[in-house]
């Protein structure tokens, strides 16, 4: 039998703490819980495990090693997409572009519009899941208006556009552009371009957001994990 080893890479995120665990070739094990819950991820650790933290609590988890989620992404994305030119990380609560021609970073932490959050808020009023407002918008037949950029106001649109009798799925339809919008005056001109977190899962979004910047997005298999795969990749590679 081939010895094969392991490491551990964790992404403590402002929202959501992430745990792979990692062979070098496959992810051997994964786990998503709340970001507060991050405790948890660390007793799934063996003891002879390397562990390379990433994320916004990176420093407050025990570790071997600790990546900024840029280098994270980097390493993560590199292993789908070799060639990328740049990655759109969007997390519950900030987002991240991450031009890697010349390495500069764009950042929207100050604004909920372009965040997980704002769907999240849009989710909670409607009575339904993230998951249930993207699987509404796929089933819009048009796209209604909603024009503000700041996300309580975008939320007041959308509540009179449903009082005005406007069919829910257009609405939703409608809040993934507007989040979509937003997120694209960050992206700068490319082709070949990534997306990943949490919100990359969502499939209305991915599709919004690649009609915005016209250009087909590449989205890797499980996209809120490539942070902690990057991290563990990093975990394993020699000291
Ligand atoms: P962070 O690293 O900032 O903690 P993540 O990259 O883990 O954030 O992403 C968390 C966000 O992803 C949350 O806003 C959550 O609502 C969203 N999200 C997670 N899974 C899904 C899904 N299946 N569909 C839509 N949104 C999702």
């Amino acid at each position: 039998m081939t010895y094969r080893k392991f490491a551990v890479g964790i992404d403590a995120g402002s929202t959501a703490a992430k745990l792979v665990r990692f062979d070098g070739r496959s992810i051997q094990m994964s786990n998503v819980v709340e970001a507060r819950d991050w405790p948890a991820l660390l007793k799934m650790v063996k003891m002879d495990e390397r562990v390379c933290t990433t994320g916004y609590f990176r420093k407050n988890i025990r570790h071997d090693v600790t990546l900024t989620e840029i280098s994270a992404a980097r390493l993560g994305v590199a292993r789908f997409f070799p060639d990328a030119e740049v990655i759109i990380d969007i997390g519950g609560q900030d987002t991240k572009v991450i031009d890697l021609r010349d390495l500069t970073l764009q950042m929207n932490d100050k604004c909920s519009a372009g965040t997980g959050a704002f769907l999240e808020q849009a989710a909670r009023y409607l009575g339904i899941t993230v998951e249930g407002l993207a699987a509404l918008a796929a089933r819009a037949r048009k796209t209604v208006d909603i024009n503000s950029t700041c996300s309580v106001f975008a939320l007041s649109e959308m509540i009179s556009s449903l009082e005005k009798g406007a069919k829910k799925e257009d609405v939703a339809a409608g809040l993934h552009r507007a989040f979509a919008r937003r997120i694209a005056e960050l992206v700068p001109e490319a082709t070949r371009i990534v997306a990943i977190g949490g919100v990359a899962r969502n499939a209305s979004m991915v599709r919004a957001l690649s009609d915005q910047l016209g250009v087909r997005l590449n989205v890797p298999h499980e996209p809120q994990l490539v942070n902690a795969l990057g991290a563990a990749a990093r975990a394993l590679s020699p000291k």
